[in-house]
């Protein structure tokens, strides 16, 4: 099995205090090397994303508005997302680290990938970045993949805490790409979209779909909606290829939000979705990073996918399980169920 892992850590993009700062890159590096996994993967350095595949994803006024930003020297893109000098280059380095991924594994180099990027992207929408998100990466890989390398049906999974509100706002009426999102999804907590009812418009109807969760899901509670919902899902979809947004802040650990995965509850959950890929497409499989602020779950989480993606059986969990227990799922489940006709 080849994997190729690519790292775009983006040191220069960082702010004092915020969670989505640049010592995330360097903690799961670090792992990764103990671990002696580099002689394992195939390493690669990325290049920046062509601007036109940007704009195949945003508009050019909200790229624009990024670039001046970054060359007045960085600032406040809203409450929550920031910018340095460096972070519009940075960012179109992310971005295209996903599209190399992307055409290595399309092209056999690798069989599947991980691409830790930074900064995230799945809350980045057509015209508009926010939630510590400038360009929206794996959306940018999934058009790559379709336009560039002659794939038809891309199926992305979003297992960030936070619902990927910007990939769902890129494909929501495209029945091409397939969008799925597990998500907290509580009162005042970011961003507030990712209901059941939001399925996708037009002749993307159905394809988006949204599992929105309340406080208190872990390892139990993920296990049965991805192996009764996801799944089933993306059989009926029948992806050429699938990339995944990897956030780690549903561990239990986060203090950003209340899921409660572990480690190695998220661990299986990502062998779930690599046999998916073997049984659909080959497996042609990308991870893409996504969010995942405590650095001992974001980097054992990255850790046991690479394991995970190179097929083999380790599972490191320092942090153990959580001690709660878990909220009834059987009425999401039945609404999804209606709304999906699974
Ligand atoms: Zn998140």
């Amino acid at each position: 099995m080849t994997t190729v892992y690519i790292h775009a850590p983006a040191a220069e993009h960082d702010f004092p205090n915020h969670p989505e700062n640049a010592e995330r890159g360097p903690a799961v590096w670090s792992l990764l090397e103990e671990q002696g996994l580099f002689t394992d993967l195939l390493i690669k350095t990325p290049q920046p994303a062509d601007a036109a595949l940007l704009r195949a994803v945003h508009t050019s006024e909200m790229l624009h508005y990024m670039e001046e930003v970054c060359l007045r020297g960085g600032g406040r893109i809203d409450q929550d997302t920031y910018a340095t000098e460096f972070s519009y280059n940075l960012a179109r380095i992310a971005a295209g680290a996903v599209c190399q991924g992307v055409e290595l594994i399309v092209k056999g180099t690798a069989d599947n990938g991980y691409v830790f990027v930074r900064p995230p992207g799945h809350h980045a929408e057509i015209r508009r970045p926010g939630g510590f998100c400038l360009i929206n990466n794996i959306a940018v890989g999934a058009r790559y993949a379709q336009h560039i390398l002659g794939f038809d049906r891309v199926a992305i999974i979003d297992f960030d805490v936070h619902h990927g509100n910007g990939t769902q706002d890129i494909f929501y009426d495209d029945p091409s790409v397939l969008f799925i999102s597990s998500h907290q999804y509580t009162p005042y907590f970011y961003p507030g979209t990712g209901g059941l009812n939001e399925t996708g418009v037009g002749d993307g109807s159905g394809s988006t779909m949204n599992l929105p969760l309340p406080a208190g899901v872990g390892d139990q509670g993920f296990k049965l909606l991805y192996d009764q919902l996801v799944g089933p899902k993306l059989e009926q979809f029948k992806p050429d290829l699938l990339l995944v947004s990897a956030g780690f802040d549903a561990h239990w650990v986060d203090p950003l939000a209340q899921l409660e995965l572990s480690l190695t509850g998220y661990g299986e959950l990502c062998r779930q979705i690599i046999t998916w890929s073997q049984q659909l497409c080959d497996g042609k499989i990308l991870f893409v990073q996504e969010g995942g602020y405590v650095l001992e779950a974001l980097s054992h989480g990255v850790l046991n996918t690479v394991l995970a993606l190179l097929g083999r059986d380790r599972l490191i969990d320092p942090l153990g399980p959580s001690s709660g227990s878990e909220p009834e799922l059987e009425r999401t489940m039945t609404a999804v169920r209606g709304l999906h006709l699974i």
